[in-house]
């Protein structure tokens, strides 16, 4: 996935309008930014995938969520010019754009409470004791999506590393947070109906994998 060296990759990126470059500026000011670009007024949810590769799942919920505004968060340049390529297909899609960031640096991007939904799909293992904490469903991170979500948001996780679904229901579980849907075959559960896949989803189940997917909502401590 990581296509690292696409040359020119951060150029193009420099110039599309449909990337956010001062992202740190617009902390508490998504909505504000999203009704300027789609030419409307009031308040939509917010929902944002942190590390959407090529950004098809995102783009699917877009399409079918006109009423939503998606932000897409990759860290790779690489990978984001391939949903960018995608996008520039569909440019009358407006209620998405895309950054290219760490992560880490989420708490610097979003305000508390300004999210309504977030997605980690595929994420990540870090298969390694030592980097645990890196993992996007560590305790660091759910402590800060905490802060980020809204009254009513939640998490959705899905994943084929059965290693790291077990790691995050026990981390989401430990750090308060309480499971509302959980299947580690997502395909055969009753959760199915509506699913939109993402690549990672369709490349592994059509291998064989199961996916396992959690649905979790935060406890306000
Ligand atoms: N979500 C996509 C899917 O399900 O098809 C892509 C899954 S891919 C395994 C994980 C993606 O997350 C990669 O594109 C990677 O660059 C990105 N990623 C991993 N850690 C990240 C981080 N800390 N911040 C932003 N993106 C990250």
């Amino acid at each position: 996935m990581r296509l690292r060296n696409v040359p020119g990759s951060r150029e193009l990126i420099a110039i599309s309008p449909d990337v956010v470059h001062d992202e740190k500026s617009k902390k508490g000011h998504w909505k504000e930014f999203f009704n300027e670009r789609e030419g409307k007024t009031g308040s939509r949810p917010l929902h944002v995938e942190i590390g959407m590769g090529k950004g098809t799942f995102l783009m699917e919920m877009a399409r079918r969520n006109p009423e939503v505004d998606f932000i897409g968060i990759e860290k790779y340049s690489s990978v984001l010019l391939r949903a960018l390529e995608k996008h520039a297909e569909e440019p009358e899609l407006k209620n998405i754009v895309f950054v290219r960031m760490d992560a880490e640096e989420i708490e610097e991007v979003f305000a508390p409470g300004e999210i309504d939904y977030i997605y980690l799909n595929f994420s990540d293992p870090w298969p390694k004791d030592r980097h645990a904490k890196r993992r996007l469903t560590s305790d660091r991170f759910l402590d800060r999506y905490r802060v980020m979500l809204n009254g009513g948001g939640g998490v959705t996780f899905k994943t084929d590393n059965r290693d790291l679904f077990e790691f995050s229901v026990e981390s989401a579980v430990k750090n308060g947070w309480m499971v509302q849907e959980i299947s580690r075959d997502l395909h055969a559960s009753p959760y199915a109906e509506g699913n939109v896949m993402t690549e990672y989803e369709k490349k592994f189940s059509g291998l064989g994998n199961k996916i396992c997917m959690m649905k979790i909502l935060p406890s306000r401590i």
